[in-house]
Formats: C-alpha cells, structure tokens, sequence
C-alpha cells in the first residue's frame, strides 16, 4: 500500500499533488492520502483514495517542517506502507527529506515514473533537467518526490473513508515554522497557474526597464517572470524567479526576453508548452529550445506587440 502527501492551499488540492498522487496510484495496491494541517477535512473529500488521512494539531496552522516528517514518519507503522510519494514542492522536499533522515531511508527526488517492483525502477531528472537518470531502489519503504507539470493530475473524487488524527508532536518538532507570510500583490496572476508568462532576464536591463515586460503580460492576462541574473541584481523579487532555484512553471506560452536559456533556467521552463524567445542574440542557447523566435530588441519588440495588440482589440 502506498501513501501520497497531498498539499493544499485554499482548501483546495495543488496541482503538483494531484499530479503526485497519479505516480503513487501507478505503484499498485492500494493508495491512501495524507493532508495535514487546517482545511484538510474539506480537501480529503475530493481526493480518490482508498482511505485519506487528516492529520489535525493546533500547532500545524503554519508549516513546519519538521512537524510534517513527524507525521510521515508515524504513517508506515501507522498503516503499513511501502512507499511515501509527495509533490516534488519546496514546502513537501523540505518535509521528506527530514523525514527520510528520521526512518534512515534513502529519498529518491524529482522522480517522473516509478515501475513497481523490489527493487522499485525509478526515473529521475537530474542536473536541472540536462539529464534523466535510471535508478533502482532497494528498501521497504520508498520516499519518492514527483517533479511537478510531469504527469497528468489525478481527477477529484471521492475517498473511500477519512479518518481524522491528531499526531504527537514534539517541541523540536515546531522550532522551525513559518512566521510570517506576504501576499503577492492583488490582482495578479499566480506565477505557477498563469497560462501565459513574460518573463524578463538580464536583456531587460533594469528595474525600471520591466515596465514592457508588465505591460505585455498585462495584456495577455499573464504573469511576469525572471531570471536569476534579475532576482540577484535586485530588480525583482526571488519569487519571481523561473528556474532550478525558483518557480516550475507550466504554460500555454513561455514568453522569454532578454534570457539567455541557461540549463538551470529551461529547468523551470520545461513543463510550457511552447516558449517564444525574443533576443538580440541568434545563437543564444534559448533558441535551441524555443518554438518561435524574433532576434531583436526587447525595448522595441515588446511595446510593438503590445501596441498590436492594443490596435487588434479596437
Ligand atoms: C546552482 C545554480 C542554480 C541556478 N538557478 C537558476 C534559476 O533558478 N533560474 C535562472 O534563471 N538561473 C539560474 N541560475 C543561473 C543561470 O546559470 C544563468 O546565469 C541565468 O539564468 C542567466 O540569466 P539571464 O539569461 O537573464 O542572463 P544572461 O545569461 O546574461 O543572458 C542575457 C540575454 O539577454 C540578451 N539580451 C541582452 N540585451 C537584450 C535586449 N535589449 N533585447 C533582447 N535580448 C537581449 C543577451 O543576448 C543574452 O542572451 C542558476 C545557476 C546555478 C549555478
């Protein structure tokens, strides 16, 4: 039997969740699930699993990473299972890699298939996604992370029980906690939902120099991305950032300007479904990738589609 954490935010289940939960289904028996924290009780409702565990504590209204690899690590003897799977998410690789230090098993992240079997055959991204790696992984009770915008989303239904629990946990256990949480501005598009993203890399100049990159995002209905030439020259917050180190994103298109397609940015980039590059530089390494392609200056090409398509829309 295998058990997928499944995250949430909004009493909704993430994407990456859902998409984590259909790796974890692939292994074969039975899958439960495991939601932590407030709201859980209305997420497990739309989660397909055979049963979905709630784990409910006053403490777990803010994460805490090592709370959550306390209630990971009492889930095998709890109800038996063979093999962890969780979102491969900031917030769940944090949690798992804890909780793997705990049970002293190996944790095999950024998975993308998972053949049953002992050993269980694994492929993984490795190398901010230059390389795919054949691993196999021998133990008897498996900690696989799932890279997000990989596999198709588990569809919403109903679990067939839900059991409630409060775990045990320690004071150590709450040391480290989420303290503090700024909203994005209002209004925007979320980065990771957006089904269109400009995003701006050094080509772009400056702080001030986004200003075309916005207005065209604006206008698609899109989110605003960066580099991280961008978030380390300051110009735009970390949270902005597409890349290995940053956000892993998903859209219909990928509008990249100014950005040279370093393997750790694509890393990010790789789950869009086409990528438009707009750069000065023919031979630039994003070309390589990029579907459609216009060798330019962003400061002219920028206003010049978005005045098209001011004109278009009258
Ligand atoms: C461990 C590690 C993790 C990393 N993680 C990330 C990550 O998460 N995300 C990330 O982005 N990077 C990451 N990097 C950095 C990455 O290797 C690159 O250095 C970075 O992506 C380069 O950013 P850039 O493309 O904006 O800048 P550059 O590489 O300097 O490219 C700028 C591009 O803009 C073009 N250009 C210049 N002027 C114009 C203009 N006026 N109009 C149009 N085009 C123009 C140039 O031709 C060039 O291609 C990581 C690196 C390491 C070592």
């Amino acid at each position: 039997m295998n058990l997928c954490l499944v995250e949430h935010l909004d009493g909704v289940a993430t994407d990456a969740s859902l998409q984590a939960f259909t790796l974890a289904a692939g292994l074969g028996g039975e899958t439960h699930a495991l939601v932590i924290g407030p709201g859980g009780a209305e997420v497990a409702a739309t989660i397909p699993a055979a049963v979905v565990y709630v784990a409910e504590h006053d403490a777990l209204d803010a994460f805490a990473p090592d709370a959550w690899a306390a209630i990971l690590c009492a889930m095998p003897s709890r109800t038996g299972v063979t093999a962890i799977v969780a979102p491969g998410s900031a917030r769940a690789t944090d949690a798992m890699a804890r909780a793997a230090v705990r049970l002293g098993e190996p944790l095999a992240a950024n998975c993308i298939s998972a053949t049953p079997g002992n050993p269980l055959l694994l492929t993984r991204i490795r190398w901010g996604g230059s390389l795919l790696e054949e691993a196999r992984l021998h133990t008897d009770c498996a900690l696989l992370t799932v890279v997000p915008h990989t596999l198709p989303a588990v569809a919403p239904g109903s679990p067939g029980a839900v059991e409630r629990f409060t775990p045990e946990l320690a004071d150590a256990d709450l040391v480290v906690r989420v303290r503090e949480r700024v909203a994005p501005p209002a209004g925007g598009v979320s980065l990771t939902d957006a089904k269109v993203v400009v995003t701006g890399g050094r080509g772009v100049g400056s702080a001030e120099g986004f200003v075309v990159v916005e207005e065209l995002a604006g206008l698609l209905g899109g989110a605003v991305g960066c580099s991280r030439a961008v978030t380390m020259s300051g110009w735009r917050p970390h949270t902005d950032q597409v890349g290995q180190t940053g956000n892993k994103i998903a859209p219909e298109i990928y509008i990249a300007c100014g950005v040279s397609g370093a393997t750790q940015h694509i890393a990010g980039a790789k789950g869009a479904k086409r990528i438009l590059a707009v750069n000065t530089d023919p031979e630039a390494p994003i070309m390589s990738v990029a579907d459609y392609a216009v060798v330019g200056d962003l400061h002219e090409v920028l206003p010049a589609i978005s005045a098209e398509l001011r004109r278009r829309r009258g």
